[in-house]
This record gives structure tokens, sequence and C-alpha cells, in this order.
């Protein structure tokens, strides 16, 4: 069993910065988590007191049910894979994996068959006698991983191993890094800022944010059903629409017209008093259709508004169009300040745009006014207040 756990665990540098605030988080054997979010939420942080690279400063990190803190690196049986490959260059393919074996002394026919192993897994066999020089950048990456697995390590550290590569390649090393990791049923803690990598490779997603966890699910859970404005803005691409609401007689005004509520959440708006309430309605792109396309049962999942077309961009298999809609879209991070100062909520002022996903079939036009559906199935209402979503 190599399940990780994460008790409470906190990082403050010498500085003073808070790096990682009281994380908690269950890994379990076997299992494939992605640590993401923007740019210093943590995330390197985090899996670098994993590794044993950086001190815990409170908590409690256990591997395979044992307490780490104070264990160095080398003796919690742990392999990394970083972003640059740090392969030797005067070593061949082989020698580059075959280096964590001769470490551990281990006898040569031992190591020649390990490393042909993973050398197969990874499709490397052909590469072996090459020299990194001539390799391609994915194919270095394969050997830095075959470095990583021939050691068959409790669990695999891997921070942004792919952003090295273009993003071709990128797509395709998602699949061998999914496939490798379920071949081996080894834990692995991956680290990326992208968030499309997070959503297509791991079992389930934690998201950070300013050194504490905003929210961990799989992937799915995340998008259905965003904890809070953050994780809403955070997830999805292009990024879910943010519109004020306000709340009054049951109703929801909005730019987009009157928005029914679900009785859930109807109650619990009530629960806060009758006075009427602002509030922030989200929309992701690709649940809005061209009204002209839709049948009359989905019709009735919904509602129409018509709105002045400002830009439409053909992506092939669909058409990412702007619309002009009255009041301001306010943008994730915009709306977290609000959630900082909820008295200085303040969505009014000049049009501009929602950004929606239609059917390729769309004949949408610049310029045009055009009548668009949403499903209100799918929507989000938040707390500007506390960025909670209380759908
Ligand atoms: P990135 O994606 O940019 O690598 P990250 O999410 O991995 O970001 P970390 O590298 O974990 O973020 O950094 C978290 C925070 O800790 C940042 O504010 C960073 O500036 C700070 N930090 C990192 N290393 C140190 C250090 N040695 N001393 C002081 N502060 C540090």
């Amino acid at each position: 069993m190599a399940d990780i756990v994460l008790d409470k665990v906190s990082k403050r540098f010498p500085d003073g910065t808070m790096a990682v605030r009281d994380v908690d988080l269950e890994i379990a054997d076997g299992e494939f988590v992605i640590l993401v979010g923007p740019s210093g939420c943590g995330k390197s942080t985090t899996l670098n007191m994993i590794a044993g690279l950086e001190d815990i400063s409170s908590g409690e990190l256990r591997i395979a049910g044992e307490r780490v803190n104070d264990r160095a690196p080398r003796d919690r049986d742990i392999a990394m894979v970083f972003q640059s490959y740090a392969l030797y260059p005067n070593m061949t393919v082989r020698e580059n994996m075959a280096f964590p074996l001769r470490l551990a002394k281990l006898d040569r026919e031992t190591i020649n068959s390990k490393v042909e192993e993973a050398a197969k897994v990874l499709e490397l066999t052909p590469l072996l006698d090459r020299k990194p020089a001539n390799l391609s950048g994915g194919q270095r990456q394969r050997v830095a991983m075959g470095r990583a697995i021939v050691r068959q390590p409790k669990a695999f550290l891997m921070d942004e191993p792919l952003s090295n590569l273009d993003a071709k390649l990128r797509v395709q090393m998602r699949t061998v890094v999914s496939r490798l990791q379920k071949q081996l049923g080894t834990t692995t803690v991956y680290v990326t800022h992208d968030q499309t990598e997070a959503m297509t490779l791991g079992d389930r997603v934690v998201i950070m944010r300013g050194g504490a966890v905003q929210q961990v699910g799989p992937p799915q859970e995340l998008y259905d059903h965003p904890r809070n404005l953050f994780v809403a803005g955070f997830i999805g691409s292009p990024s879910m629409n943010f519109l004020p609401a306000t709340v009054g007689d049951g109703r929801l005004r909005t730019a987009l017209g009157d928005v029914p509520v679900g009785d859930r959440v109807r109650r619990q708006l009530e629960g806060g008093g009758d006075a009427p309430r602002e509030l922030i309605l989200g929309i992701r792109p690709e649940h809005f259709e061209d009204a002209a396309l839709i049948d009359e049962e989905t019709r009735r999942r919904g509602m129409e508004f018509e709105a002045p077309v400002e830009i439409v961009e053909s992506m092939g298999s669909d058409k990412y169009v702007y619309l002009t809609v009255e009041g301001e879209r306010a943008t994730a991070a915009e709306l977290e300040e609000l959630a900082a100062d909820a008295g200085a909520a303040d969505f009014t002022g000049a049009g501009s745009n929602l950004v929606t996903r239609l059917s390729a079939e769309s004949p949408v036009r610049e310029g045009e006014n055009r009548r668009v559906w949403f499903n209100l199935e799918k929507i989000h209402l938040f707390d500007p207040s506390t960025g909670h979503n209380l759908t």
C-alpha cells in the first residue's frame, strides 16, 4: 500500500510567505491525482514537501501509513519527473534509464531486464542506444519517465512534465502518461497549471489557490458542481460567463431576462429575508445554443433572449459567438475581489460580452441580432459576498 496522506500540512518560507496552508488530502494507493491552480498557488511547494525537497512547517505527511516528515527524500521511495528532462547527455538512453538502478547497486542482469521492460512500456526499445541529443522532445521526456519507472517506486511525483513540449506533442504525451499510470497502477501526484491537462489526466483533481485547497473531486464533478466562483471560473474553456442578477419576488432579474430559480435555491434565498439580493449568475458557453436549432423539448428546458452579435469565431466543430448584453460581464478575478469586499458589488456599466458556443450549423452573422437559448438546468448562482455556489 502506498497511499499518501497530508494532514493539515502547511509551508511557511523563512521570509514569512505562507505558500501552503492547512492542506488536508488523502491520496489512495494507485490513484492519479492532479494538483492544479494559477501560478504561485502552492502546488509545486506541496509536491516538493511530499518528495522531501522542502521541509514541512506544520502538519503531518504519511506515506503508506508512516509519518515521513523528517525522512530524507532518498528514503521515501518516490520518483520525481520534472519539466526539464535532466538526462545525462553523454549516456545512451539505456544508460540514462539504468542510472538509478546502478546507484542502487543492482546486478547487471536485473538492471538490463528492468530497463528493457520499461523501454517496452514507453515504446523506447528501438532508441535504447541513442544519446539524448538525437531524440525529440517527447522521446526525451519518455526517457525521463523511464528512468523514474525502472525503480518501481511507491509513488511518482510529476511537476509540469509536459510543459516544455509543443501543443501537439503535449496532447500525445498526455495519453502516454495516462496509459502508463493505468498500466503500472502506481500512486501518482501530478502538478500542472493547465486546466485541460488536469481535466483529462487524473482520477481526481485538487484545485488550489493562495496556498489553500479550493475543491477536490473527479474532473466531471468539478465541472458540474464547482463549489465557488474561483473553481467555476478556473475549470472550463472558454470560461464560465458571470452576470449580475438581482433577486426579488422569487424572480431573478438579469440582462438575459427574468430567470426562474429552482425551489431549493428559492428556499435558500428566502431564508435570508425578503429584501432583493444581488447574486451572480454563471452560465458556461457550451450551455447556449442558437434558438433556431433546438427542438421543442429542449426549448422547454431553457429560456431565450435576443442580443447583438459582436464576433463569430468558427472552430469547425462549433462556433464561438460573442454577444453584447447589458450590464458588465465580470471576470472571475473581479468577482473574487467582489467576494472579498461585498459592499463594492456594482455591476452596472457599459455593454459588454457574453461568450457562447453554438453549433457549427448556426447561420449566425456578425452585426445581426440573434435569438439565443440557454439551458436553465445548467445555470449556477453564486453569492458574491462569499463566492459560494448556491445551486
Ligand atoms: P508555478 O506554477 O508558478 O510554479 P506554484 O503553484 O507551483 O506556481 P509555488 O512554487 O509552490 O507555486 O509557490 C507558492 C508560493 O510560495 C509563491 O507565492 C512563491 O512565490 C512562494 N515561494 C516559493 N518558493 C519560495 C521560497 N524559497 N521562499 C519564499 N517564498 C517562496
